[in-house]
């Protein structure tokens, strides 16, 4: 099942958040600001052990890897990293495997709600409406065990780019 909800993707009471976090893992603004500044020290302190052992040089752009979500009411935070949006180079294949990869891990966490913010569309500049399309339609049509999956948009000309997308989807 695919929910759309306008707002804050902290405050979503479902097994796991996805955080469209930077390679480095270290932080940031935007949604990845707003994890680590409510859910506490723990996350980050996960954080660097992954960068210690799985990737020391960064979690690469398009996987996906958990953490626990330390204050949130969510259970676990899956870390992804968007591509960069470039008008000259088409990078839809990264972008959709945020939302496969991340799906993947969920599965082998046992999570079966998972938010997902509008990865890439921030300071990666994905354009809203090909963003939102990219999302739903992979979703839609990747095998998983997770019962919903819920959009979470912070404003609402997002909001209703995701629901247009999920309509014209079917
Ligand atoms: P990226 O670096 O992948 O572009 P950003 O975090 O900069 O990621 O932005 C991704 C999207 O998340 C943007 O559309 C932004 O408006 C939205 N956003 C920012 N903060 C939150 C939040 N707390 N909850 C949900 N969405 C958010």
């Amino acid at each position: 099942m695919i929910t759309i909800v306008q707002g804050d993707i902290t405050a979503q009471h479902v097994d796991a958040v996805v955080n469209a976090a930077n390679s480095s893992l270290m932080g940031g603004g935007g949604v990845d600001g707003a994890i680590h500044h409510r859910g506490g020290p723990a996350i980050l302190r996960e954080c660097r052990e992954l960068r210690a052992s799985r990737y020391g040089s960064g979690l690469p752009t398009g996987q996906a890897v958990a953490t626990t979500a330390g204050d949130l009411p969510a259970r676990w935070v899956i870390h992804t990293v968007g591509p960069v949006y470039a008008k000259t180079r088409d990078r839809s294949h990264q972008l959709a495997s945020c939302f496969r990869e991340s799906l993947r891990v969920a599965d082998e966490l046992g999570a079966k709600t998972v938010a997902f913010p509008a990865i890439s569309t921030g300071v990666y500049r994905w354009p809203m409406a090909d963003a939102a399309r990219i999302a739903v339609t992979t979703v839609r049509d990747c095998p998983t065990e997770v019962r919903e999956i819920r959009f979470v948009l912070y404003d609402e000309p997002a909001y209703r780019a995701f629901h247009e997308a999920a309509r014209a989807a079917g």
